[in-house]
This record gives C-alpha cells, sequence and structure tokens, in this order.
C-alpha cells in the first residue's frame, strides 16, 4: 500500500526529485512562446541559429526614423543589441537609396529560442527578416501592421525578378546590407541572387555574402555573425568562395530545386526541439526572473523576505 501511495506521489512529483527530466521534454517553443519579456541578463546569443537562445536581447522599437515594425502581434522585434544597432543604421542609410524607410519582419522572441510557427532559424537573435516592399511615408496602424501582405518580387510562374517591382533601389538596399561589417549572410530567393548579379557590375565581393534559398521573395533576411562577448554562439561555416553566381546559381535556377518528392519519399517531419535539444545555458534564459505565466512542473516561487 504504502509502496503504491509512494510511487504514486513519485508519478505526481510530490517528492522533492528533480523535475528537470519532465521539462527537458516539453517543446522548446512552447517555452520561449510565452516569455513576454526579455531575460534580465547581460546581451549574449547561446547556440545556433536554428538551435539556440538569447539572454540580454533589446527590442527594436516599433517606429524609427527609417523603419516600422509589421506584425506587432507576434512580439518577434528583439534582438542581440549588436543586431538591432545594424537594422537602424541600414534603415537610416537606405534613404541614399531612395528608401523613405523599412517595413522590418520577424526578428526574435523576447528569450529567443525556437518560434510556434514560421521559422526554424531566428533563435539566437541574429536574424532579421526585412521586406522588400516600401514603407508608405505614414504611421501604419496596429491593424495595417497586421493585414498588409508583402509583395512579391517575382514574375507569376517564372524563376525571374518582376522589374517593375524589384528596381535598381531594391538591390542597392541589400548590396548595402551585404557591405555592413557585421552581416554574415543574406538569405534572398535564387531570382534576386540573379538580377544582383547583374546589377553589380565590377563590385562583385558582396554577392559572396547573399545566399540563394527557398521563399525570400517577399523579404530578405540578414544574419549577422556571433557578436563578441557571446561565448557559445556558434558562427556557421563561410559562404564558398566567389560570387555564387555561376554554376551554384544555374542549379537553383533549375527544375531540381522545385520539384515536389514523389509521394512516399518524403522524409516524416522532425519532432519539435526541447530543452534537452538547446544548449544547457538556455534553462536559464528561460528561468531568469518571474516566468510571463506560471509554468507546470517548475518550483513555486520562495516568500519575499
Ligand atoms: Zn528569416
Amino acid at each position: 500500500m504504502f509502496a503504491r501511495a509512494l510511487a504514486l506521489a513519485l508519478a505526481l512529483g510530490f517528492v522533492g526529485l528533480s523535475t528537470a527530466p519532465a521539462t527537458a521534454q516539453v517543446a522548446a517553443k512552447d517555452l520561449f512562446g510565452r516569455a513576454k519579456d526579455p531575460a534580465p541578463l547581460a546581451a549574449r546569443a547561446i547556440g545556433s541559429y536554428a538551435r539556440g537562445c538569447l539572454a540580454g536581447a533589446m527590442p527594436l522599437p516599433v517606429d524609427g526614423p527609417a523603419w516600422q515594425v509589421m506584425r506587432l502581434s507576434r512580439n518577434r522585434n528583439w534582438g542581440h543589441p549588436v543586431l538591432i544597432s545594424l537594422i537602424e543604421r541600414i534603415a537610416v542609410g537606405a534613404r541614399s537609396e531612395g528608401w523613405n524607410g523599412l517595413l522590418v519582419g520577424d526578428l526574435a522572441q523576447p528569450r529567443g529560442g525556437p518560434m510556434t510557427s514560421g521559422h526554424a532559424s531566428h533563435q539566437i537573435g541574429l536574424d532579421a527578416d526585412i521586406w522588400l516592399t516600401p514603407m508608405p511615408g505614414r504611421t501604419l496602424s496596429a491593424t495595417e501592421r497586421e493585414e498588409i501582405s508583402a509583395t512579391s518580387m517575382l514574375k507569376d510562374g517564372v524563376r525571374e525578378v518582376d522589374p517593375k517591382r524589384f528596381t535598381p533601389a531594391h538591390a542597392a538596399l541589400i548590396r548595402r546590407a551585404a557591405k555592413q561589417p557585421e552581416t554574415e549572410r543574406i538569405f534572398v530567393h535564387p531570382a534576386i541572387k540573379k538580377a544582383l548579379c547583374d546589377f553589380a557590375g565590377s563590385d562583385r565581393g558582396w554577392l559572396r555574402t547573399v545566399r540563394p534559398w527557398w521563399g525570400h521573395y517577399y523579404h530578405f533576411h540578414v544574419r549577422i555573425a556571433c557578436p563578441s562577448g557571446s561565448s557559445g554562439c556558434k558562427n556557421q561555416d563561410p559562404p564558398p568562395p566567389g560570387d555564387g553566381c555561376g554554376k551554384e546559381l544555374d542549379w537553383w535556377l533549375s527544375d531540381e530545386p522545385w520539384t515536389p518528392a514523389k509521394p512516399g519519399t518524403k522524409p516524416k517531419p522532425k519532432p519539435p526541439l526541447t530543452m534537452a535539444d538547446l544548449p544547457q545555458e538556455c534553462r536559464m534564459v528561460v528561468d531568469a526572473s518571474a516566468p510571463a505565466a506560471p509554468l507546470a512542473n517548475t518550483p513555486l516561487p520562495r516568500p519575499r523576505p
């Protein structure tokens, strides 16, 4: 009888055993997705772009001198301070290319980490999506920021930009972002990369930073390298040498990357990342100060003295 009661108490977590293993199996996106505020710790990107978290995040102000943040309800305008100041610099600088200002999409959640929807990366506060739709010359309402759709830069049904939408000002904006010293990579649709290869002329060094990827024809994605002071932040391998305008781009523009997998050959979707999949220190980032909502399996806070 006693043994059964003890087993039940153990199962329910009433006995003072560590609850860490239980929480370790929780989908990390649920824990990070509910954090409303940053971890009050020194700024630090922890882990890698698609497997990590962010301490000491700063918000990008929702209205700046040369930008407006979109989709405010997502609360994803958080980043490492180095990323925040880079976006501000790109936005202000883009005025000299004829941009009134930039519309800024997702950066990271307040404590980084996996997201409940939308991105595999953007986890350590070093990634940002910038819309290719120009900012209007007025302040958008919160509703407009939810509802306005970004504009595709592609011609319908082909892997080619529409020059009426993707203009030299767009190319100059991406070049500006690629030339910033912090920028490690920029992701764009292969058709945009092709347009940039044609645009670049003899100044081609920055093209190496601009990498083709699926999607990314409504926005471009800026990724910065690990900032100094971010111990435990893992950089990606540098991109291959060269401007990337040759064979690699030919492959991206061929049918192969766009052909759907035959039925039955598709790999199974990966299970969501758990806390155990993330660097150990992300536990500390989730737990720092009061979480926004009480979590199951976390100890009750001690009474204040
Ligand atoms: Zn992105």
